[in-house]
């Protein structure tokens, strides 16, 4: 096995103990792979080891990369999903690379990539799954809406027809014990269900916290440096 399948493997035995922990059915948690400043020929060996869901946070590397793969032969179902602070006039870019947003956190950005929809004519409208990003730190610079927001933009969202509203993604504060973070989080999520039932997604956990994540029903995992090894450059 390749160390990469062998770090892989791992982290899913620590997924499927966690989830045991919880009393969760692991088969009911998706983990995404973080690529960020990797190159996209990880990308490639991660889905000949088996990886479906991939994970970038810039607009333009997710461009890049999805231009470089496109002659590679086909990534047969792979799904690309956006968890990163994504700029209003980056939308379109971001709509046409990625399949899933987490990161939408303002109606402007809700709007703007409702915007972005190819015109629906003939078949089927192309259909964006997106995420409430909660801010879950004290400072409103973070990325996230606020809390007592959530519910707002969730229902702008379920007024756009080409956005199809999933649930939440949530990043735990550096300063506040992952747990309570996540059950914060947990509480915007019901709140959200309210609105509508089928908003089930909670992306919530990375390399540091994604056990404390399964715990608090965590269903979309984000996890980077534990399965790729330290990111090439920042990060
Ligand atoms: C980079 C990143 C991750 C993955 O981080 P690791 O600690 O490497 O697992 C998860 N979520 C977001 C939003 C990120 O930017």
């Amino acid at each position: 096995m390749s160390e990469l399948a062998e770090r892989l493997s791992a982290i899913d035995s620590q997924i499927a103990d966690a989830a045991r922990m919880a009393g969760r059915d692991a088969a009911e948690i998706t983990r995404i792979v973080v690529t960020k400043f990797h190159p996209a020929s990880l990308v490639r060996e991660l889905h000949a080891v088996g990886v479906r869901d991939v994970g970038e946070n810039r607009q333009q590397e997710l461009e890049a990369k999805r231009a470089e793969l496109n002659d590679a032969r086909a990534l047969d179902g792979l799904r690309w999903h956006f968890i990163g602070q994504a700029q209003t006039n980056k939308a379109a870019s971001i709509r046409r690379g990625a399949d899933a947003v987490h990161s939408v956190d303002r109606i402007k950005l809700a709007d703007a990539l409702h915007r972005a929809a190819s015109p629906a004519g003939e078949g089927e409208q192309d259909v964006l799954d997106v995420l409430v990003q909660v801010n879950l730190t004290d400072d409103a610079g973070r990325g996230g809406v606020e809390p007592d927001d959530a519910q707002r933009l969730a229902e702008h969202i379920l007024t756009l027809p080409s956005l199809r509203l999933r649930g939440v993604m949530g990043v735990a504060p550096l300063d506040e014990a992952p747990a309570s973070a996540f059950a914060r989080l947990h509480g915007v999520a019901d709140h959200i269900r309210s609105v509508d039932a089928s908003a089930t997604w909670i992306s919530a956990g990375m390399t540091g916290d994604f056990v404390e994540a399964i715990a608090a029903g965590a269903t979309h995992l984000r996890i980077g440096s534990a399965i790729t090894g330290p990111r090439p450059d920042r990060g």
